[in-house]
C-alpha cells in the first residue's frame, strides 16, 4: 500500500523531483502521433463484439468563465445555445463509434467530464442519456457519473441529473481559501459546494470525489490545512489530489496566476501535501494509489487493498470494462492495442463529424514490447510493486533478461525500489511510492528521449 503520510525529509523528496508523465496512459500521450487516424481507431473498435463491456467518457469542453490554473480543454462561454449544436454533433460521433464496433457492445460506465458538464441544458443531457440506449445494451449495474461546478449548477439539474440515472458526482473544490482563490480566478465558497453535495446526495447520488489541488498560488500550509479541515466536514467518498502543474508555455492564460503571487516551488509543495496527507489519514482517509484518498469501505480503496485498481485517464479506478472509449472535442480512447485522441479545438471535431468520419487527431498504436512496459508501469502504479511471474504468465518468459537494462538502472537507486530476483518481485521502497513516477520512468522507453510534464511531486 501507498504510505499513509508524507514520513519522508523535504530535501530527500525534492533531490528526487523530476518532470515526467503521470502515466494515465502507456505510452504517454506526448507519443501520440497525427499518423495514427480513424482508420486505425476503427479497426479497434471493430474487435468489440456483441455483449462486451464497454465505458464511455463524454468530453463537454464549456465553462461559463476560465479559471486561470485550468489545464484542461475548454472554451469559456456563457451561450449555451452552443452545448445544444455541440450535444448535435456528439450524437452523430456516438453513432459513428457504435457503428465502428463490431457487434452491440454493454455499456458499464458513462462518464461526463470537462469542461463543465453542467454548462449543458438537462435536455441536451438527456439526448446523450437517450441515445446510449440506442446504440450500446446497458448493463443492469451501469453506473453514470458527472463532474459538477458548484458555482454554476441549479438544484432542479441535480434532481435531474439523478433522474436521468446519475449516481456518482465529481466537485472540484482546489482550496478554499480566499486569497489562493482570486489568484487562480475561482471564488467558490465552501456553502456553495455543500449545497450541490447535499442536494447530490438528497437526489441519490451515492458516490461523492471533490478534487483538491496543491501548488497553487498563495497556499500556505495553514491555509490548505482549513481547507481540508473544511472538505472533510463535508465527508467525500473520494478526493483526488493533483499537483498544480504550472506550464505557461502551453497554456499561456496560467501566466495569470502569477500576477500577484508566486507559483510554489518544489520544497513548498512538499509541505502543502504533507498538511494534505496528515489530515486525511487523521480523518481516516486511504490512500489509493499516487494521488487517490477513499474512505476505508469504498470500493476503490477495497480495489486497492486487492490488487484490483485500474488506471486510465481519469486517475485510479474501479476498472469495469477494459475498454474505454472518448466521444467529443479532444476526448481519449484506450481501446485494446491503441489510445487516441480526437481533434481538441470544436471546429475541427465538428468537420469531422459531419463528414461522416471518426474524429480522431492522433494516437499511437502498441507494439509487443509497448504492451508489456504498460502491464509493468500501470502495475506500479496501482500497486507500487511488480509480481515479475506475473508479467511472465502474460508476457513469456525471461523478464530478467528482456529488462536487465531497467533491474540495473533500478539496483542502482536502491532508495526507491528493491529487486528481489530470487523472489521475482520489484517493490518500491516507502520514498519510491511517494516518487513512483520516477520508478515508473525507469521502465519507459519514451523518457530517454527527454522528459516532458509536471514534477513528480
Ligand atoms: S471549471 Fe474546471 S474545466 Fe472549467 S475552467 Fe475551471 S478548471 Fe477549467
Amino acid at each position: 500500500m501507498f504510505p499513509a503520510r508524507l514520513d519522508v525529509p523535504q530535501e530527500v523528496l525534492a533531490a528526487h523531483a523530476q518532470p515526467g508523465p503521470r502515466y494515465t496512459s502507456y505510452p504517454p500521450a506526448t507519443q501520440f502521433h497525427p499518423g495514427f487516424g480513424a482508420a486505425d481507431a476503427a479497426r479497434e473498435l471493430a474487435a468489440i463484439g456483441d455483449g462486451e463491456p464497454l465505458s464511455l467518457y463524454a468530453h463537454i469542453p464549456f465553462c461559463t468563465r476560465l479559471c486561470w490554473y485550468c489545464g484542461c480543454n475548454v472554451e469559456a462561454t456563457r451561450d449555451r445555445r452552443k452545448g445544444t449544436a455541440y450535444v448535435d454533433v456528439l450524437l452523430d460521433e456516438l453513432a459513428l463509434v457504435a457503428g465502428a464496433t463490431g457487434g452491440r457492445p454493454r455499456l458499464v460506465e458513462l462518464a461526463l467530464g470537462g469542461g463543465s458538464p453542467n454548462f449543458l441544458e438537462v435536455a441536451d443531457t438527456a439526448r446523450v442519456v437517450d441515445a446510449l440506449g440506442r446504440h450500446f445494451t446497458l448493463d443492469d449495474a451501469a453506473a453514470f457519473g458527472v463532474e459538477l461546478d458548484p458555482r454554476d449548477t441549479r438544484p432542479a439539474q441535480i434532481d435531474a441529473l439523478a433522474g436521468l440515472g446519475f449516481t456518482r458526482v465529481s466537485v472540484g473544490v482546489q482550496d478554499f481559501d480566499p486569497a489562493v482563490q482570486r489568484a487562480i480566478h475561482r471564488e467558490q465558497s465552501a456553502a456553495q459546494t455543500r449545497a450541490v453535495i447535499e442536494r447530490a446526495r438528497g437526489s441519490g447520488f451515492t458516490s461523492v470525489n471533490v478534487d483538491l489541488v496543491y501548488g497553487l498560488p498563495g497556499q500556505t500550509p495553514e491555509g490548505i490545512g482549513r481547507t481540508l479541515d473544511e472538505v472533510i466536514a463535508l465527508a467525500p467518498d473520494r478526493l483526488a489530489v493533483f499537483g498544480y502543474a504550472h506550464m505557461p508555455h502551453l497554456r499561456p492564460h496560467q501566466r495569470l496566476v502569477e500576477r500577484e503571487l508566486a507559483v510554489p516551488g518544489i520544497p513548498a509543495r512538499i509541505e502543502l501535501l504533507r498538511v494534505v496527507m496528515d489530515r486525511l489519514a487523521a480523518a481516516g482517509y486511504v490512500r489509493v494509489g499516487l494521488d487517490h484518498f477513499a474512505r476505508p469501505d469504498d470500493p476503490l480503496a477495497r480495489a486497492a487493498a486487492s490488487g484490483q485498481l485500474g488506471r486510465n485517464f481519469q486517475g485510479y479506478v474501479v476498472e469495469r470494462a477494459t475498454r474505454l472509449v472518448g466521444i467529443g472535442a479532444s476526448a481519449i480512447s484506450d481501446v485494446g492495442r491503441a489510445y487516441w485522441q480526437n481533434h481538441v479545438e470544436v471546429e475541427p471535431w465538428t468537420a469531422a463529424v459531419r463528414a461522416g468520419a471518426l474524429p480522431v487527431a492522433r494516437g499511437v498504436a502498441l507494439d509487443a514490447d509497448d504492451e508489456q512496459r504498460r502491464f509493468v508501469i500501470m502495475r506500479l502504479m496501482c500497486d507500487g510493486r511488480i509480481d515479475t511471474g506475473e508479467v511472465e504468465a502474460r508476457f513469456g518468459p525471461g523478464f530478467a533478461g528482456r529488462f536487465a537494462a531497467e533491474l540495473a538502472a533500478l539496483d542502482a537507486q536502491p532508495e526507491l525500489a528493491r529487486v528481489d530476483r530470487e523472489r521475482g518481485e520489484i517493490v518500491a521502497t516507502p520514498l519510491g511510492h511517494h516518487l513512483i513516477r520516477n520508478v515508473a520512468a525507469v521502465f519507459d522507453r519514451y523518457a530517454r528521449s527527454g522528459r516532458s510534464g509536471s514534477p513528480s511531486i
